[in-house]
């Protein structure tokens, strides 16, 4: 396997080799979830028009300003309703929030510090010329970007591009992943499982992790042990932008998958990255495919892909947010030692006494998904350290989130 890349090592090689998608575009409700491709500029101003902030009486700030308190309302403006008639000295407008400010007035006094009888409006307090009024383009102008590029689209970002009329927006085209098992013991949900076989969970696992980096999984199925079926089902998976096989990346006499991936021209990034899960994984390039063989443990192979394949795809995306967030954590209970490689350790976090403090799992074997599951994130204890007691501060992974800053692996 030769020397093993850190951590940091393996990221950057990664990288360097994605080239991010083109974009394409879509109506405003399918770009959800989506990372914007291109700059996003509005062609509209929001708001659009003076505005009333408050229900209340609009008039000429420099009329409260000089100390008149009684005003002739002439008119009612409900919110939808453009009045082009100014407003004369001395006058108010009766108006409702979000109602355009009719010409020649220019302040909002709240309805609750006035009074009305008949068309005679008196202000038991004055407010400053101005206030209550949302000013045309306050919150964006015509021809700000209102999304960057690579900018996530959640919520609020799809709330804000309504609000300024989008109604088609570029988005990253989405990178298209083969998932591929590789294992002759493999067997599918739904099928028996004879003497010696097991289930095949690495699938699923993949699909919902490229799914959450926002990209769009193919399932290839299970390759058994066999050169020529492995061939064949890689040869398949080279023509997505990013191929996921799980299994036969090792050293035993069946693992035919790095060969396979040179024999179709896979270029060799790497092979082997010194972490616990996670060692034997093979990285290399086809053209602009991205070829990842991850272990076949289901948690070296989620791990794996938490690692260094979730921030490739966000990459291809053009996303800039393509770490996971993390904290600096004292582990709760006694740390074990790591020997040559650094450990990933599956665990939950949860405040103590201001600060993160973080519990492992349960049994940290790299085909127990089940301590996985109940994770929320990954302490990294690094190589070579000695075992300890309780406490000390360990970067800790969340497996929720995005951020740009890459967490500071050991
Ligand atoms: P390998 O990397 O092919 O040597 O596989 C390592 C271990 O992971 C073996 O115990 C396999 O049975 C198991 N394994 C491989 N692929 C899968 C899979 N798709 N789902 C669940 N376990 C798997
Ligand atoms: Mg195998």
């Amino acid at each position: 396997m030769g020397a093993l890349l850190t951590i940091d090592a393996a990221i950057d090689a990664v990288l360097s080799a994605v080239a991010p998608l083109p974009a394409e575009t879509v109506a405003l409700l399918d770009a959800l979830g989506r990372a914007a491709g291109d700059d996003i500029v509005s062609a509209e101003q929001v708001p659009s028009f003076d505005n009333s902030a408050m229900d209340g009486y609009a008039l000429r700030g420099e009329e409260l300003r000089a100390g008149l308190r009684t005003f002739r309302v002439t008119v009612e403006i409900p919110a939808g309703r453009h009045v082009a008639t100014p407003v004369e000295p001395g006058a108010a407008a009766k108006i409702m929030t979000g109602a355009p400010l009719p010409p020649g007035v220019d302040t909002v006094v709240p309805v609750e510090l006035t009074s009305q009888a008949g068309d005679q409006l008196t202000i038991h307090e004055a407010v400053e010329p101005g206030a209550n009024v949302r000013r045309a383009g306050e919150d964006v102008a015509v021809g700000d970007v209102v999304m960057p590029r690579g900018a996530w689209l959640g919520p609020a970002e799809i709330g804000l591009l309504a609000s300024v009329g989008a109604d088609a927006v570029p988005v990253a085209r989405r990178p298209r992943v083969a998932i591929l098992a590789t294992g002759s013991e493999l067997v599918p949900a739904g099928e028996p499982v004879g003497p010696g076989q097991i289930r095949n969970s690495n699938s699923y696992t993949a699909y919902g992790q490229v799914l959450g980096a926002g990209a769009e999984p193919a399932l290839l199925g299970i390759a058994r042990d066999d050169l020529d079926e492995t061939r064949r089902l890689i040869a398949a998976a080279l023509e997505h932008d990013v191929v996921l096989t799980s299994g036969g990346v090792s050293v035993g006499e069946f693992d035919f998958v790095k060969q396979v991936q040179e024999e179709l021209g896979v270029v060799r990034g790497f092979w082997g990255v010194a972490t616990k899960p996670g060692k034997p994984l093979a990285f290399g390039v086809r053209g602009r495919t991205l070829v990842f063989g991850v272990p076949g443990n289901p948690v070296a192979a989620m791990v794996s892909f938490e690692l260094y394949i979730r921030p490739a795809l966000l990459a291809l995306q053009g996303r800039r947010d393509l770490y996971r967030p993390y904290v600096a954590a004292a582990s709760a209970e006694p740390v074990e030692r790591t020997k040559e490689r650094t450990e990933a350790r599956r665990c939950r976090l949860e405040r103590r006494d201001g600060g993160w403090v973080f519990t492992t799992t349960g049994p940290q074997g790299s085909g127990i998904l089940r301590s996985m599951a109940l994770a929320d994130g990954l302490a990294f204890i690094p190589a070579g350290h000695p075992g300890s007691r309780a406490g000390g501060s360990f970067t800790v992974l969340l497996l929720d989130g995005s951020s740009e800053e890459r967490p500071p692996y050991p």
